[in-house]
């Protein structure tokens, strides 16, 4: 279907002839057709590349006007980034990409929703300065992963999630009105996310990120931390065989491995109470395993050389301190942790793996080998509880995955979970990481029994093992878990968004 001609009249003298396209091998590449989605998405009727928060609201104001829903997009590494019914619009906001403020005296930083990571990290980095940066890779947009997705990150150990670094916003709501959040509302800067009066971060963001759904922020700060290691990194190689350090004395990587999931846990808790390390994650096997090779064959060679057995329940530290001393404490701690809960520390080569990658920046780039075996990022559950819970959900994922493994529909690595302690360990993020044969059609409903299965089983035993988000068939599942959060989103919904346009899922 396409858009009235008059619509389309509209919505082009917004943004002017060469910004909007509704041209059929334009609107293709704009279609989510990742192995990992098991359903076909709608195509967009058009597509539009607007420069400005005024031309955002402009679009906004139309599509309202049209009944014609709209979809916010830059990378587009998410499913929810498309259009997933007719009469919709695609708004891609890759030229706005303005850096338009890195505030060192105060730490944050201002941005447009089309900065990538490539963009943004190394120019705080060379300024002493970082932040929570997300795993999805340098192409990903900095301002989505803050304001409207998870956030997720590697080094949330020793600091927090993107939802806690967010502070002024600039949002156009689903109305076209603009809103200008906490201390910029009053004309005093962007440093402030909330007040005079009620805060609006649950309504930008919440938890886990509304995906749209409640307006497009055209532009927001987020808090900077001071760098941790070095602020040099040292790159040798050419890609795929780069490899990325961190000289200094005062950054060192150890990674462990333990004998089952609790002691593992309690030494995680260990180093949440003492308040030591940058890093501290269980990671994930197969990922790691992909990562560590560059094609097919020397992924299987690794995989059969008795990895899996080695690193089922391996423990990654990255210390990353201000002073040789301070280095000192953390190791001395850590060591102590370890070898109280039976924590041996893995081979050489392994460790030195990681030494050589643990600038997590660089890992994303080295996590697009994920995608090579598995075709697509389809991890579930991704909730957030204390680290104890997190371990019960890992240790109960046993009871239902060998029914999927053992027949081979998924993938034979059970353990490939990772949990990430937050904030010195006072909460922490689990994910299970799946595979599957994705050029085998017959396999794909058994792959969705399982995940119904995995969803069912934490409903059962209530676990909060996945979060809900935006207004989906998810939220709708999980909602009684979290207080009816269903009910009370759908009313903000209905309230911001009267016309039902701004990237509806229900
Ligand atoms: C390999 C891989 C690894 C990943 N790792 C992580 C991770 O470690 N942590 C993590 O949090 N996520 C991760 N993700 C998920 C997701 O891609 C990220 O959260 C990402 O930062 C979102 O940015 P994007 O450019 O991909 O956004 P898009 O996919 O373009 O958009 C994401 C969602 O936000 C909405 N949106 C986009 N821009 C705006 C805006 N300006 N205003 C309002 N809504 C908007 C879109 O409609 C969509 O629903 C990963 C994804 C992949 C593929």
């Amino acid at each position: 279907m396409s858009l009235s001609r008059e619509a389309y009249r509209e919505l082009a003298a917004v943004v002017g002839d060469a910004y909007i396209s509704e041209k059929e091998h334009i609107l293709s590449g704009n279609r989510v057709k990742t192995p990992e989605i098991p359903f076909e998405y709608h195509s967009a009727d058009a597509i539009l590349l607007p420069g400005s928060t005024e031309e955002v609201q402009a679009i906004v104001k139309i599509c309202n006007r049209y009944g014609i829903s709209f979809i916010p997009t830059v990378s587009g590494c998410s499913a929810d980034a498309f259009a997933k019914h007719a009469n919709s619009v695609i708004i891609h906001l890759k030229r706005m990409n303005r850096i338009i403020e890195i505030n060192e005296e105060d730490r944050f930083a201002v941005i447009e929703p089309g900065v990538r990571q490539v963009q943004l990290y190394p120019e705080v980095r060379r300024r002493g300065l970082s932040y929570t940066a997300a795993s999805v890779g340098p192409g990903g947009s900095v301002l989505a992963n803050f304001t409207s997705t998870s956030g997720d990150n590697h080094t949330q150990h020793g600091t927090s999630r993107a939802n806690r670094y967010l502070l002024g916003v600039e949002m156009v709501l689903p109305d076209g009105e603009i809103v200008r959040t906490g201390s910029l509302q009053t004309g005093s800067g962007w440093f402030c996310p909330d007040g005079p009066g009620p805060g609006l971060r649950g309504i930008v963001k919440g938890y886990f990120g509304i995906h749209g759904q409640l307006g497009i922020v055209t532009r927001a700060a987020i808090a900077l931390d001071p760098c941790r290691g070095p602020r040099e990194i040292r790159a040798e190689g050419v890609s795929p065989h780069q490899r990325v350090y961190l000289d200094s004395d005062c950054s060192k990587v150890r990674v462990f491995t333990f004998k089952d999931l609790g002691s593992l846990c309690d030494a995680m808790v260990k180093l949440g109470e003492a308040e030591i390390a940058s890093t501290v994650q269980k990671f994930f096997y197969l990922p790691m395993t992909l990562m560590m090779t560059d094609s097919a064959n020397a992924f299987w060679e690794k995989w059969n050389s008795g990895i899996k057995e080695e690193m089922a329940m391996p423990l990654v530290v990255h210390l990353a301190t201000r002073s040789v001393e301070e280095l000192e404490y953390e190791e001395t701690i850590l060591g102590d942790v370890a070898r109280e809960n039976g924590g041996v520390r893995v081979r050489p080569e392994i460790e030195s793996w990681w030494d050589e990658h643990m600038d997590f920046f660089m890992v994303f780039g080295v996590l697009q080998r994920v995608l090579r075996l598995g075709g697509g990022w389809a991890p579930i559950k991704l909730g957030a509880d204390s680290i104890r819970h997190m371990c019960e959900v890992g240790e109960s994922i046993s009871s239902y995955i060998h029914d999927y493994t053992d027949t081979g529909i998924l993938f034979d690595a059970p353990e490939s979970f990772q949990i990430v302690p937050m904030e010195y360990g006072h909460s922490a993020h689990i994910e299970l990481l799946f595979m599957y044969d994705r050029t085998n059609p017959s396999v794909r409903p058994e792959v969705g029994k399982f995940t119904a299965r995995a969803r069912a089983s934490d409903i059962a035993d209530h676990f909060h093992a996945e979060m809900p988000g935006c207004l989906n068939q998810t939220a709708e599942q999980l909602g009684p878990l979290y207080s009816n959060y269903h009910v009370w989103l759908r009313r903000i919904k209905e309230s911001f968004d009267t016309n039902n346009v701004a990237n509806p899922m229900l």
